[in-house]
């Protein structure tokens, strides 16, 4: 299955100078999608998890298929004033300004061994920031699964020592 045929380049988006991989066209090709989250799931066929989580939003996307299929409980790491009860949050330096995760604080019970799913890795920034917010909530994060990883832009140097895996790799 020709993942990269379903994944569009879209440049200056968000803003000049950037090519924005955009994954809509997979999403709208069931078999193409069904595909895209067996291949995620079968990389952790032998791993031992507890939960899956996945930062807001489009981490959802994966990480809601791969729960179901594997058969886990799915924790949203979601933006400020998202979540109704007491959480935790982490928050994490962007290019232009900050920004923050929160978790229920009762969502992760110490020593989970949690899997965090996005769709893209691109500087890391978001990935670091959900692995920080796992482990400061008591969590033991396993792996890091994505569906693209933009490897020219070193999103591994903040996500050292963890376990990671792209699908498709550009
Ligand atoms: P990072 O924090 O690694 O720089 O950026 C990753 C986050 O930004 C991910 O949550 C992802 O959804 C979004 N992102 C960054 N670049 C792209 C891109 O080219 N395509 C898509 N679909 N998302 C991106």
């Amino acid at each position: 299955m020709d993942l990269k045929a379903r994944v569009r380049d879209v440049p200056d988006f968000p803003k000049p100078g950037i090519l924005f991989k955009d994954i809509m066209p997979l999403l709208a090709d069931p078999p193409a999608f069904a595909f895209a989250v067996d291949a995620l799931c079968a990389r952790y066929t032998a791993a031992d998890i507890d939960v899956i989580a996945a930062a807001e939003a489009r981490g959802f996307l994966f990480a809601a298929p791969m729960a179901i299929q594997m058969k886990k409980p799915l924790i949203p790491l979601r933006k400020p004033g998202k979540l109704p009860g007491a959480t935790r949050s982490f928050k994490y330096d962007l290019e232009y300004g900050s920004a923050e995760l929160h978790v229920h604080a009762d969502a992760i019970r110490a020593g989970s061994r949690v899997l965090v799913v996005d769709d893209v890795l691109a500087t890391g920034g978001t990935m670091a920031a959900a692995c920080q917010l796992v482990e400061h909530a008591g969590g033991a994060v396993i792996g890091c699964a994505f569906l693209i990883e933009l490897a020219f832009l070193n999103g591994r140097a903040p996500l050292a020592g963890r376990d990671i895996f792209s699908l498709l790799t550009y």
